[in-house]
């Protein structure tokens, strides 16, 4: 039997069995696919090997995206920071990490050779690292929509970026094919993919449908399905694409072999597609959302302290205790952060609204303070839902961040706070106030660990007897201050 003749027979066989061949030759070879999802799982479709992934580590910020190599024997996975995680083959070539970011990254894409790759930022900053050359970015320009997506070109020379409302940017030697920009749209424009030759691409929706410019052909819009719609990468042929969705749905259109991803359960949804030709990160429902909430602010939120700064945060309040830590404060002439307990919050708003007339940011700490990684999304949700709207209700103003109780938290925990516009501030200088030590041994712990380093100090103004913690403040910032350190407040 010769190769025509097996074509010819797989060919038989299913059309035996009602299923359309994806293409007239080559159909049984499984296309390597791989999902990434938002807390850092991978899941491999077709004939992908599994390289790694991050599914059960601590990430400090979402994913949003994955990359394969062209050779796909590895991929890149990065965060809403700019990190950089690498598996196989694929190596790390720098990220972005520890470094101050104005809009969050939402694409990752590799060059040509696999020796590195690009990160767009949601305000059009372009990244480069390894063997990929910048060539030009949307970084001055004031975009009414954030970039969703960055697709190279064929040669590595240029790149495209696409923004929510279907606008279309070139750069280098990526020519302009057409684009949604000027259009009324219902449903933001998520990723983008390209013809190999350049020579068109896709642009896909929230909702599942498919726009199709230049030489690339309209084969169907993926509607239907109750998610969001998150990525389309072509197939190799680029005669067909998939699109992928939130929920790992993945619908196959032209020559693009149907996959789909085994039923199990997902911690986070997934957020881009990678194969060995084409790589596209998702920007769906949580991150448009996210995205939405940071564009209420008007100044990049501080939410880490760099050397010699330090941020006095109090936890477990407000309480009969907060008066006097804000009074000491302001004596000494420094900011601070309180993270609020939701009920108490909404049984004194008055203090909150001493706290923000003194000048102090106002954060979530939960409504009642359980341990949050004990909770389901759903519980996890209402807890900082409703502490935020506790802190709303007294100030009118959103909190950024949240402080989980204890300090319990994965990814669960961070990622349902993100989906909220919550950044999770954590603290690396803990003196035990609540053990009640007396107030010279709260300072001293304090000023041991003020090597020069940034500190975010996590003491409280509530949760018992609070005296020593109000007599500690005037030494600690009279210390601090003769290290050489000066007062951040985060997150506000
Ligand atoms: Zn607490």
């Amino acid at each position: 039997m010769n190769r025509r003749d097996v074509s010819h027979l797989v060919l038989t066989i299913a059309v035996c069995f009602g299923v359309a061949p994806a293409s007239t030759a080559g159909a049984a070879v499984a296309p390597r696919v791989w999902l990434g999802a938002l807390d850092g799982g991978v899941f491999t479709l077709g004939s992908a090997p599994f390289y790694g992934s991050l599914g059960s580590t601590r990430l400090p910020s979402p994913i949003i995206g994955i990359a394969a190599r062209p050779q796909g024997d590895g991929y890149w996975m990065t965060s809403l920071a700019g990190d950089i995680y690498a598996f196989g083959a694929a190596t790390s070539h720098g990220s972005l990490h520890g470094i101050k970011l104005n809009q969050p990254i939402v694409d990752i894409v590799p060059t040509p050779s696999g020796n590195g790759y690009w990160l767009a930022a949601a305000d059009g900053g372009v990244f480069t690292f390894g063997d990929a050359t910048f060539h030009g970015s949307l970084g001055s320009v004031h975009l009414n929509k954030p970039v969703t997506g960055i697709v190279s070109t064929p040669t590595g020379l240029g790149y495209w970026m696409v923004a929510s409302d279907g606008g279309v940017f070139t750069f280098g030697d990526a020519r302009f094919r057409g684009s949604l920009g000027g259009t009324s749209i219902s449903s933001a424009v998520v990723a983008m993919t390209a013809r190999s030759d350049g020579g068109g691409y896709w642009l896909v929706r929230r909702d599942g449908r498919v726009n199709a410019f230049g030489n690339a052909t309209a084969l169907g819009d993926a509607t239907g399905i109750p998610a969001v719609a998150v990525a389309i990468v072509r197939s190799s042929a680029n005669n067909g694409y998939w699109v992928t969705f939130a929920d790992g749905s993945v619908r196959a259109f032209g020559d693009a072999v149907h996959v789909s991803l085994p039923a199990m359960h997902l911690n986070g949804q997934i957020v881009g597609i990678a194969t060995p030709w084409a790589s596209v990160s998702g920007f769906g429902l949580t991150l448009i959302d996210y995205l939405r909430a940071l564009s209420q602010q008007t100044v990049p939120l501080k939410t880490w302290v760099g050397a010699h700064e330090v941020a006095l945060t109090f936890d477990d309040g407000p309480t009969e205790y907060t008066q006097a830590v804000v009074n000491a404060l302001r004596a000494a002439g420094v900011s601070a952060t309180f993270f609020t307990v939701g009920y108490e919050a909404a049984a004194r708003p008055d203090l909150l609204r001493v706290e923000a007339a003194a000048g102090m940011s106002v954060q979530a700490h939960s409504w009642d303070h359980p341990d949050l990684t004990r909770l389901s999304p759903a519980a996890i949700d209402d807890e900082l839902t409703r502490s935020v709207n506790a802190v709303i209700s007294a100030i009118g103003t959103r909190p950024r961040c949240f402080r989980p109780p204890y300090g319990s938290t994965n990814n669960t925990v961070v990622n349902e706070a993100a989906k909220l516009g919550l950044t999770q501030i954590l603290w690396n200088v803990d003196p035990s106030d609540y053990l009640r030590p007396g107030t010279g041994t709260i300072v001293s712990r304090v000023l041991a660990a003020a090597t020069g380093r940034g500190l975010v100090v996590g003491i409280h103004d509530g949760g018992g007897d609070r005296s020593q913690t109000v007599a500690a403040i005037p030494a600690m910032v009279a210390g601090l201050r003769a290290r050489g350190y000066t007062f951040v407040k985060l997150c506000g």
